[in-house]
């Protein structure tokens, strides 16, 4: 077997063992080792993900996979079989007072990005598809209004690797900026984007 999808499995027993976080609810949320040089990046699994042992499980991820069908033709099993889908934090934070997921916080993020870090450094990803604030934030180091980014490709360094970065609003219920405007025309350029980028053609023919 390939040597990287040996370290792959080794990052993914790390995880399944690790208990680092004691805010956080397990269990750990990992999707498969696909070998691609396309990395999407969420946020964080929601409570329902846990039970089907699989990100994007629920209601962000009908939304999310919908995206792909219904502008690039990819349905979901091809979606899970093509792209490696990580995450800033790998557990449930659990709800926060407000009602919707609490966010991972800034010792969370930086115990769970060693994971990232070690499959950044594997896969060598060369498009980088980070969905939502926090992950935009994590990739690119953008804070500002999501119509500064989501709509254009983007070049970073992320754990170390060049790569290009079209990111994407959070799918989840509780956002609603991409059914509105600009979000709906800048999430359609979005997915248009991928839908060109070379990693991405490779990675779903
Ligand atoms: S969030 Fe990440 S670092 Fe924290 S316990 Fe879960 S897997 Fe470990």
């Amino acid at each position: 077997m390939d040597h990287r999808r040996h370290l792959l499995d080794a990052v993914h027993r790390d995880l399944a063992a690790c208990r680092a976080c004691p805010a956080m609810i397990g269990p750990v949320v990992h999707g498969p080792p696909v070998m691609s040089r396309v990395l999407l990046v969420g946020q964080a699994p929601g409570p329902r993900e846990g039970g089907f042992g699989r990100p994007f499980a629920w209601t962000a991820g009908k939304t999310l996979f919908g995206w792909f069908e219904s502008a690039l033709g990819v349905d979901e099993p091809t979606f899970r079989d093509r792209v490696y889908i990580a995450a800033v934090a790998r557990c449930f934070p659990g709800k926060a007072s407000s009602g919707g997921d609490r966010k991972p916080d800034r010792d969370e993020i930086a115990r769970c990005g060693t994971f990232l870090s070690r499959e950044v450094d594997i896969l060598q990803p060369e498009l980088v598809l980070p969905v939502g604030a926090l992950a935009i934030e994590q990739v690119l180091g953008h804070r500002g209004p999501l119509s500064g980014v989501i709509g254009t490709t983007q070049r970073a360094r992320f754990h170390g690797v060049e790569t290009d970065v079209i990111a994407l609003p959070h799918p989840s219920g509780v956002s609603t900026w991409h059914r509105g405007e600009p979000g709906k025309t800048l999430l359609t350029e979005a997915l248009a984007l991928i839908g060109k980028h070379p990693a991405w053609i490779a990675a779903v023919r």
